[in-house]
Formats: C-alpha cells, sequence, structure tokens
C-alpha cells in the first residue's frame, strides 16, 4: 500500500491549494487529497461570493490577502486556469461614528502595510458611487486592487494543477479516524443532497487505511467533528449565510465595486446583468441561526436542527430583510426582482475571534475555520502550509496569530471587518 508523503483531508480550495503549493515547491511530494464528495469543491467554496479583499481589520489578515491578491493577479500563466478576477475594488461605507472611528482605525493599518486604501467622505463617495444614497454616510474606504472571481474556477484551478503535477485525488472517500498506528481509517462516502452516493467513483479507496507521513486538516466546517474523531479539540462552529440574485436590471455601470454597508453588512457586486446581494441575516423561527449578526447563538443550535451534510435550507425571510437594508443605501435595488431559485445558504467555518486556523498541533497540519475569506486567503494558506510541511515553518507571513495553541493559551486576536 502506497505511503503518501502528505495526506489532505477536504477537496475545497484549501485542501487543493496546499496539494498544489507542496508538490509546486517539491515536485515528486506523494501527496493525496481524500474526499467525502465525488468532486471537488462540493462544501462552502461552491457557495462563496468570490468577493477579495484586503481590507481587513487586523494585519495577519490584510497580509494573506496582500499575497493572495498578487497570486490571483497571475493565476492563469501560473497555476494555468481562468478565475475571472475582476479589480473592480471594494467600496466600505458607513454612516455611523461608530463605523467610521473603525476606518480611520483601521485605513492607516492598512495603507501602511501596502493596500492601496483611500479614505472617503460622502461627496468623495457620491462621486465613485453615485447610484448609492449617500447623503446619511460619514465614512468610506475604498481600494482599488480588491475585486471577485469564480470560487469553484479557483478550487479546479488549483485541482487542475496539483494534479497534473502528481497529486492523488481521493474522491468519494470519507475519513472516519485514526486508528492505533496513525493511519487514517476511511469508508466510502455517503453524501448529501447535493450528489448521489458514488462508493465506485474515480479516486474512492473504499474501507481501509490511508497511511502519510503529514495529515493536514482541510475539512471546512466539518472541522471541528473530525477533529475530534482525530483526537483533537479545534473551536470551529457553524454559521448560515445567504446570498440571492437579482433579474437583470437598468441603471448600474457596468463595472461596479463590491459595496459594503458596514452598518447593516448589507453588500452587492455585479453577477453578469444583476446582481449578487447579502446582508446580515438570523433566520427567525428557532430551528436555525445564522449571519454574523454581533451576538447570535450559532453552532450548537444549528448542528442540533440540521443535516450538516446538505446545504443549509434557504429562508425567504432573508428576502425580507434585504429589502429593508437595501434600497435606502442603494435605491435602484426597489425596482429589482429576485428570483428565489437562485438564491442560496451555505455555511462559514467560524472560530471565536474570526481569524482562520493555520499550524501544526501534535502530529497534525490545521489548516480551516476561513468563515467568509477562504476563497480569497486560499493562496496564501496554501502557501503557509507548503512552507510549514517542507521548511518546518512558515517564513513568508507571520502566521502566529493562527496558531492552533492561540484558544488554549487565550491570546486572540479579533476580526472586525467580516461580513
Ligand atoms: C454564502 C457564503 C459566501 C461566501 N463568500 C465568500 C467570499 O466572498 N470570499 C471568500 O473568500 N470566501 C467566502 N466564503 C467562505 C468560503 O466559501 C470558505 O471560507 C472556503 O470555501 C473554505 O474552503 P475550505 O476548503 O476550507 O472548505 P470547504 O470548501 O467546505 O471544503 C471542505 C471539504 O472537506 C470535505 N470533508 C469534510 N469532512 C470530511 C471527511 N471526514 N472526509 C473527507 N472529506 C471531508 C468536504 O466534503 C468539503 O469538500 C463564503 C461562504 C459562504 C457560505
Amino acid at each position: 500500500m502506497t505511503r503518501y508523503d502528505v495526506a489532505i483531508i477536504g477537496g475545497g480550495v484549501i485542501g487543493w491549494s496546499c496539494a498544489y503549493h507542496l508538490v509546486k515547491r517539491k515536485p515528486g511530494l506523494r501527496v493525496a487529497v481524500l474526499e467525502r464528495c465525488a468532486s471537488c469543491g462540493r462544501g462552502s467554496t461552491g457557495r462563496a461570493a468570490g468577493g477579495v479583499r484586503a481590507q481587513f481589520g487586523t494585519a495577519v489578515n490584510v497580509q494573506l490577502s496582500l499575497a493572495s491578491i498578487r497570486a490571483f493577479e497571475r493565476f492563469q500563466d501560473e497555476v494555468g486556469a481562468e478565475v475571472e478576477f475582476r479589480q473592480a475594488g471594494y467600496l466600505f461605507v458607513t454612516a455611523t461614528e461608530k463605523g467610521a472611528e473603525h476606518l480611520r482605525r483601521v485605513v492607516p493599518m492598512q495603507q501602511e502595510l501596502g493596500v492601496p486604501v483611500e479614505c472617503l467622505d460622502g461627496p468623495g463617495i457620491h462621486d465613485r458611487a453615485s447610484y448609492l444614497y449617500a447623503d446619511d454616510l460619514l465614512s468610506g474606504a475604498f481600494s482599488p486592487a480588491d475585486g471577485y472571481l469564480d470560487p469553484h474556477a479557483v478550487c479546479a484551478g488549483y485541482e487542475g494543477a496539483a494534479r497534473r503535477l502528481g497529486v492523488v485525488p481521493l474522491y468519494s472517500t470519507e475519513v472516519a479516524s485514526l486508528d492505533d498506528d496513525g493511519a487514517l481509517v476511511v469508508a466510502p462516502a455517503e453524501t448529501g443532497n447535493r450528489e448521489s452516493p458514488s462508493p465506485a467513483a474515480r479516486g474512492s479507496v473504499g474501507e481501509g487505511v490511508v497511511r502519510a507521513n503529514e495529515i493536514v486538516v482541510a475539512s471546512g466546517h466539518w472541522s471541528g467533528d473530525l477533529a475530534r474523531r482525530l483526537g483533537l479539540e479545534l473551536p470551529i462552529e457553524q454559521e448560515i449565510h445567504y446570498l440571492a440574485v437579482t433579474e437583470p436590471f437598468e441603471g448600474l455601470p457596468d463595472l461596479v465595486p463590491m459595496v459594503v454597508d458596514l452598518d447593516t453588512g448589507f453588500h452587492f457586486r455585479r453577477e453578469g446583468a444583476g446582481l449578487l446581494v447579502g446582508c446580515k441575516f438570523r433566520s427567525v423561527g428557532g430551528r436555525f441561526t445564522g449571519g454574523s449578526v454581533p451576538g447570535s447563538p450559532v453552532g450548537a443550535a444549528a448542528s442540533s436542527a440540521l443535516d450538516l451534510r446538505a446545504d443549509p435550507p434557504f429562508d425567504n425571510a432573508f428576502l425580507e430583510r434585504l429589502a429593508e437594508v437595501g434600497p435606502p443605501r442603494l435605491p435602484l435595488l426597489s425596482e429589482a426582482r429576485f428570483d428565489t431559485r437562485k438564491g442560496w445558504a451555505g455555511y462559514y467555518a467560524e472560530t471565536p475571534d474570526g481569524h482562520a486556523i493555520i499550524g501544526r498541533i501534535g502530529d497534525f497540519i490545521i489548516a480551516t475555520g476561513f468563515g467568509g475569506h477562504g476563497v480569497m486567503h486560499s493562496p496564501a494558506a496554501g502557501q503557509a502550509v507548503a512552507e510549514i510541511i517542507l521548511d518546518g515553518e512558515c517564513s513568508s507571513f507571520n502566521i502566529r496569530p493562527l496558531r492552533p495553541q492561540r484558544f488554549a493559551e487565550g491570546d486572540l486576536i479579533r476580526e472586525t471587518m467580516v461580513l
């Protein structure tokens, strides 16, 4: 039986980026990606909005973003896939003094680290985005290097390049536990509502064990549960987020930035001739909770009520919330129609401080907990994991704040610019 140098659990954008960066750095390394589904990107990756931004509230997130944006700019040349990276910019706006104070605090830090971000006042926001209602806006921040891309294309791009370099995909293969010899115990996967169970699908190893010198946990919002079965504690909780797509409508320029109203979480970007739209939302009715509403109970409540292998159900009350917070900021939205079949919900893998977990703990390397920024941080995360495995530590960025041990040590840093 093959003993791999590295086994990566999870074939989402993070797992495949780790695989790609490993074999790119060290051709010939025997790497396998173990994925429960029959193809890549079926977890949160396939549910993402594709936003990419360097406007974050902590230095570590800004640095991961800057490195990742550079990677996305070169993606086609280096990885060999088109990911439709449109650098239309991100425009954050706020009508509250608290929000303005927040931007006054974080923008200088971002600028110092090299983000080409500028602060805007109300008239400045109107000049840049005249389609917004800006009379009440106190402050904004715009970076033209930010933008959005196709999340699945990023994952498939890394997968294709990694496989060309020899990485072995073990699809329809679920990791269940660890045996006494430290091998991964695997079984043919039974999947949720996105596909039929397919034990004989390509690459499945069926029941048995997979042996590897290094094991990477990149299993997204399932990582907390999986970690327990591997004998680890990882504080990952599932948080439900929703997105909706409008029908095409007139009146907006072809290129609009991703606009984010910091006060409501209302955000939108172009999706064809319409818009992809989201906002902070907490589902009512007691069945499940979600959204980034401060204080919103998440995790256990959501987990107990839902089949976590399937997508969370779409809640039409989300559209009602959008109708409340959207048009006051983007008046044209009141003329747009939403196709309820084109809305969806997905899970964030959330940590207590809103930061990913990257680093070694015990016999494992962890790369998970990316909340709403795993697609945009996937290039840097993959590079970091490759350096940890091949060099013993990551030297390209200071990822110490993301180490798994920080929870036990009580050394958390809170990210404030999350959607
Ligand atoms: C609505 C929504 C909008 C978002 N918008 C953005 C955005 O604009 N920008 C951004 O950067 N990010 C965004 N995100 C977040 C982004 O989708 C995630 O951070 C990212 O996809 C995480 O990738 P991952 O590889 O860690 O997890 P996943 O994509 O979930 O992949 C994990 C994989 O592990 C597999 N797996 C789990 N357990 C096992 C097991 N035991 N054995 C084998 N396989 C297993 C799963 O099947 C899955 O394929 C959004 C997410 C949602 C839900």
